[in-house]
């Protein structure tokens, strides 16, 4: 087994249990490659952890145990999926939800290892090279542990030889639909880097519906497949979806044709979401509630935009086209921007833009998302109802 020391200093920080092995942390680490495990040792030699080499973020490797004798093989990982199903039984007995999270990563003990369930198809997200070497492994475990009708994978780190897609089981006619919350979404699990839906997002979608959609006029930006639009419709008084990519429309309209809503009867808009702030206004287009959830980072012809810059500026935008007493939902999942940076830009951006408000809710990742207690990144979900006096 090979070895990594663990610089002076550093060594309370994985006696702590935080899972991720950073660089910087190792006197040396040139002898590690993708997919070795690996001890962990203090600069005694004494034993700390058994780890894999899967460069992700800062880190080089996850954390896998602390019992020198555990082997890493199938009956490892099936320990762990069978804890990891066990904590999820209350969604498989819930009515009107058939699609949750399996297996979350660092959560559920293996940092680099995602496994959702869509209504009996699974999808295994890898994301580094070094968990993908445990591919068969892992495989065999995930056989023996969940029923599943079919398995696909996606992989999250780059390699050309290397495409994801259906690995086995029966093959759906794709899309297929799901069901979340009493609403209907459709998902191919063979098209892409993303899915159709993004799971994580459930109970800010179903808060969205109870509390700050009934009569209210809805823009929703960065819609994607329009899911807020979708949930929000069938109280709303209406619903605008904006988003820059062509795709939106098609899927949006079918979402809504699944719930038996006329997608006429909605308004969907391919367009920048600056763009779509400047139309709004000349238009004098007033909303109740605006939902802003956009990816990290974006660039639209030479313009880039990334939350950590320019969350401001969104909100700013929607102010100039909220409705009095309106409701703004500010969501990212930026790992890189911590709940309490996030909460302060929206209040800074709302103090100087003199505004009189109140913070509603603030959310993050549901239960099925099981995050780690000793690694802050993986809260990676915030999202912020707040409402003008
Ligand atoms: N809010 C969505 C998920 C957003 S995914 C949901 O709840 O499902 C990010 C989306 O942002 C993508 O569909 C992408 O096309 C869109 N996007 C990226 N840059 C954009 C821009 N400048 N204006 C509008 N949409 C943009």
């Amino acid at each position: 087994m090979k070895t990594a020391t663990v610089n002076k200093g550093k060594e309370t920080k994985y006696l702590n249990q935080y899972p991720l092995i950073e660089e910087d942390d190792l006197y040396a680490h040139d002898h590690l490659k993708e997919g070795d495990l690996f001890y962990l040792v203090n600069d005694s030699g004494q034993y700390i952890a058994t780890a894999y080499v899967g460069r992700q973020h800062k880190g080089i490797g996850w954390v896998l145990s602390y019992d020198k004798d555990t082997d890493i093989n199938v009956s490892f990982f099936e320990v762990l999926f069978t804890e990891a199903l066990e904590a999820r039984q209350y969604f498989y007995q819930i009515e009107g939800t058939n699609a949750f999270r399996l297996f979350n990563s660092e959560g559920d003990g293996v940092g680099g290892l995602t496994i959702d369930n869509y209504d009996g198809h699974l999808l295994i997200q890898w994301y580094s090279k070094g968990i993908y070497k445990f591919r068969y492994t892992i495989l065999e475990a995930v056989k023996r542990v969940f029923d599943y009708t079919s398995i696909y994978e996606k992989m999250r780190f780059k390699d050309k030889a290397i495409t994801g897609g259906f690995v086995e089981g029966e093959a759906p006619a794709f899309p297929i639909v799901i069901e979340e919350n009493f609403t209907y979404y459709n998902v191919d699990l063979d098209d892409g880097p993303m899915t159709g839906i993004f799971l994580d997002q459930k109970e800010v979608r179903k808060k969205l519906r109870d509390q700050f959609a009934a009569d209210r006029d809805i823009l929703n930006l960065f819609s994607y497949t329009g899911a807020f639009s979708v949930i929000a419709a069938e109280d709303a008084q209406s619903t605008t979806s904006v988003d820059l990519a062509n795709r939106s429309r098609a899927l949006t309209e079918d979402n809504f044709g699944l719930n038996g809503i006329d997608p006429k009867s909605q308004y969907i808009y391919v367009m920048d979401t600056f763009d779509y702030y400047n139309y709004a206004s000349r238009h004098h287009k007033v909303y109740d509630t605006i939902v802003i959830d956009p990816p990290s980072f974006a660039r639209n012809k030479n313009k880039t935009f990334s939350v950590l810059k320019d969350y401001d500026k969104l909100i700013e935008g929607a102010l100039d086209i909220l409705a009095p007493q309106g409701t703004l939902l500010l969501c990212t999942n930026h790992s890189g921007l911590s709940l309490k940076s996030f909460k302060n830009t929206v209040k800074r951006t709302l103090d100087e833009a003199g505004m009189d408000y109140e913070i509603n809710e603030v959310m993050g990742l549901p239960k099925d998302f099981k995050t780690h207690p000793h690694y802050k990144p993986s809260k990676y979900l915030k999202a912020i109802f707040v409402t003008m006096n």
